[in-house]
C-alpha cells in the first residue's frame, strides 16, 4: 500500500502535539481554509508516493519519540493509509496525534455512510480538529492555530459519542495577541 506524502518524515518536533513527536505530512486537503499555513498540500496530485512498508521501517526509527502526529494536508482523506500508519505506531508503542479540517461531530455524520472512519479513528489517541480559521487565528493555544480548533480524546469521545475536551492544552500562554483591526501580533 502507498500513501501520498507531501515531504518526508520530519522528526524532533515539539509543536506538533504532546513531547517529541515524528510528523507524517499527508499530501491533499479539500478544505481550503483561508489563510491555510500549508497551501502546497493541498493538490491531491502533488507530494509523492510513499511505500508504507518503507514508512514502517522509518518509523520504527522513532521508537525513542514519544509519538507520531499525523498532520498535512489531512489524513483523513487517505483513510486506508492513515489507518494502517496509525495502528503500526500504536503497535510499537508511538501515541498517534492527528490533525483534521473536520470536526468530530462532522466526521461522526460522515461515519454513518463510511465506517472507515471509525477505524481510523480507533487508531488515534488525540485529534485536533476543525478548519483553521483566520479570524480566529491565536500564537497563545497550545499546538493549534485558531482557537476554534479543539483537542480531543478520541478514545473517551467515541465511547460517549460527543466529543471530549482534554482541557489541560487549554490552558494557554498569553504572550502574543493578534490585532485583528492592524493584521499584526503585538
Ligand atoms: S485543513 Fe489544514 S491543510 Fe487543509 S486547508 Fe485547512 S489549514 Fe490547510
Amino acid at each position: 500500500m502507498y500513501v501520498r506524502l507531501a515531504s518526508p518524515l520530519q522528526r524532533d518536533s515539539i509543536v506538533d502535539g504532546e513531547g517529541l513527536r515524528t510528523v507524517i505530512w499527508f499530501q491533499g486537503c479539500a478544505h481550503n481554509c483561508f489563510g491555510c499555513h500549508n497551501p502546497s498540500t493541498h493538490d491531491f496530485e502533488s507530494g509523492f508516493l510513499q511505500d508504507i512498508e518503507e514508512l514502517k521501517k522509518q518509523l520504527k526509527k522513532s521508537c525513542y519519540q514519544d509519538g507520531v502526529t499525523l498532520s498535512g494536508g489531512d489524513p483523513f482523506f487517505q483513510l486506508d493509509a492513515a489507518t494502517e500508519i496509525a495502528r503500526f505506531c500504536q503497535s510499537i508503542g508511538l501515541s498517534v496525534w492527528a490533525y483534521t479540517g473536520y470536526t468530530f461531530e462532522q466526521l461522526m455524520i460522515l461515519a454513518k455512510k463510511n465506517k472507515k472512519i471509525i477505524e481510523l479513528l480507533e487508531n488515534i489517541d488525540v485529534l485536533v480538529d476543525g478548519r483553521f480559521d483566520i479570524t480566529k487565528k491565536t500564537l497563545n493555544y497550545k499546538f493549534r492555530g485558531s482557537k476554534n480548533q479543539r483537542i480531543i480524546d478520541v478514545k473517551k469521545s467515541l465511547k460517549q459519542e460527543k466529543p471530549v475536551i482534554i482541557t489541560k492544552y487549554d490552558q494557554n500562554e498569553p504572550y502574543i495577541t493578534y490585532q485583528k483591526e492592524k493584521h499584526m501580533y503585538i
